[in-house]
C-alpha cells in the first residue's frame, strides 16, 4: 500500500509540474501563471476565465451584508502616493456611471472596491528583525499593489500584471496582487482589474480563429525565441504551447489559444488585445496592419472579405459589465435577526 501511495503521490507531483505548481513568477505580461491552463471553472460563465484548481482561484467572497468587497493595499506610504492615482482612474473605468455604477438593486451588482488610506496602512511592513511582514491591521487576502522592475526601454517597460480572480492560498506569497511597472497607462490597469475579477482574455479563446487572423511570428520577440528553442528542439512549439513560450521568455504566451468558448466572442472586451500590443515596430511605427500580430476579419464566416485593424477597448464592453454583474450580483443584505436573545 506504501508503494502505491508513493507512486500516486509522484504521480501527482508529476501532473501538478505540469499545470499549477509551478513558482508564481509574473509572466511579462498581464498575465499570472493560470493563463498557461486550460482549466475552467464552472463558476465562470463567460469566455477566457480559465482557473488552475489547485491554486484555488474563485470569485471574491462576500461579507456578512452580502457586499463584494475586493480591499486595495499599496506596499508602502510611498507607492500610495505614486500608484493611487492611476489606480483610482483604472476604478472609475468599471464603477462610472455609464459602465457598473455604484452597487445595489438598481445597477445589479454588488462590487465595492475600497482602498487602505494613511500611512501606516501600506501592505508591507517591518518585522523589527531585519526583516518585512504583512502589515496585520490589513485583511491578509487583499489585492496588494506591488512595483515591479521596469526597465527603461525595454519590452513591457511601462506595464502591470496581476493575478486572476481571488485566492486565500499563501503558500507561494501573496496571491491576490496587481504589479505595476513604471508608468503604464491606466487602461491598461483597468484590463487588469479585469482579471482580478476573474476575467481571461478574450482573444485566447478556443474559436477565436474564426473572428482573427493571428501571426505568432509578428510578436516582438519571436526571432530570438525561435533561435533559443530550437537549439532544445521546441521551436514548433513557441507558438501553441504557453509553457514552451514561457520557457523561452516569449510573450506569446499572452496568445495562444486554449481558453473554452462561453457565450459570444466579444471583440469589444477590454480584456481583447488590440491590434499593435507587442507588435514589432513594423506594426506599430508603419501602422500596417499585415505586420501586426492580430487582425479582425471583416467578415467571420467569410474570411475573403479581409481584415482591419483592432482598436484599443478603453472601457469595459458591454459583454464584460455583463459577466460582473451575473458574477457578483448584488444581494440585500440579510435582515436582521428576528430571534430573540435570550438575555435581555
Ligand atoms: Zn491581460
Amino acid at each position: 500500500m506504501k508503494v502505491l501511495l508513493v507512486i500516486l503521490e509522484t504521480a501527482l507531483v508529476a501532473l501538478a509540474a505540469d499545470d499549477c505548481s509551478s513558482p508564481i513568477p509574473f509572466d511579462p505580461n498581464a498575465l499570472d501563471p493560470s493563463d498557461i491552463f486550460n482549466s475552467s471553472d464552472s463558476l465562470f460563465g463567460r469566455a477566457t476565465d480559465a482557473f488552475c484548481p489547485q491554486w484555488f482561484r474563485t470569485l471574491w467572497p462576500r461579507h456578512a451584508n452580502n457586499a463584494v468587497m475586493i480591499p486595495i493595499c499599496f506596499d508602502s506610504f510611498d507607492h500610495m502616493n505614486r500608484f493611487h492615482p492611476i489606480l483610482r482612474l483604472a476604478v472609475a473605468k468599471w464603477v462610472a456611471p455609464a459602465i457598473l455604477g455604484a452597487p445595489g438593486p438598481a445597477t445589479g451588482h454588488g462590487i465595492n472596491f475600497v482602498t487602505y488610506g494613511g500611512e501606516e496602512k501600506g501592505c508591507i511592513i517591518d518585522d523589527g528583525a531585519g526583516g518585512k511582514m504583512w502589515n496585520p491591521t490589513i485583511w491578509r487576502f487583499a489585492l496588494r499593489i506591488t512595483e515591479g522592475q521596469s526597465v527603461p526601454g525595454a519590452d513591457g517597460a511601462n506595464t502591470a500584471e496581476a493575478t486572476t480572480g481571488f485566492s486565500m492560498q499563501l503558500d507561494h506569497g501573496h496571491y491576490n496582487t496587481l504589479q505595476v511597472k513604471g508608468y503604464p497607462d491606466h487602461v491598461a490597469v483597468a484590463h487588469e482589474l479585469g482579471h482580478v475579477l476573474g476575467l481571461k482574455h478574450e482573444h485566447q479563446r478556443i474559436d477565436r480563429d474564426k473572428y482573427m487572423k493571428y501571426d505568432c511570428t509578428k510578436i516582438q520577440g519571436y526571432d530570438k525565441a525561435f533561435e533559443e528553442a530550437k537549439k532544445k528542439g521546441k521551436e514548433h512549439l513557441l507558438c501553441t504551447d504557453p509553457a514552451v513560450a514561457i520557457e523561452f521568455k516569449f510573450i506569446g504566451h499572452a496568445f495562444t489559444s486554449s481558453f473554452p468558448k462561453k457565450g459570444d466572442y466579444d471583440i469589444k472586451s477590454i480584456m481583447h488585445y488590440p491590434s499593435d500590443y507587442f507588435g514589432t515596430p513594423a506594426c506599430k511605427e508603419n501602422a500596417k496592419i499585415d505586420n501586426c500580430p492580430m487582425v479582425k476579419y471583416k467578415d467571420p464566416n467569410d474570411h475573403a472579405a479581409g481584415t482591419e485593424v483592432i482598436l484599443l477597448n478603453n472601457i469595459p464592453s458591454k459583454l464584460d459589465i455583463e459577466w460582473v454583474k451575473q458574477h457578483y450580483p448584488y444581494v440585500p443584505p440579510p435582515p436582521p435577526s428576528t430571534q430573540q436573545s435570550p438575555h435581555p
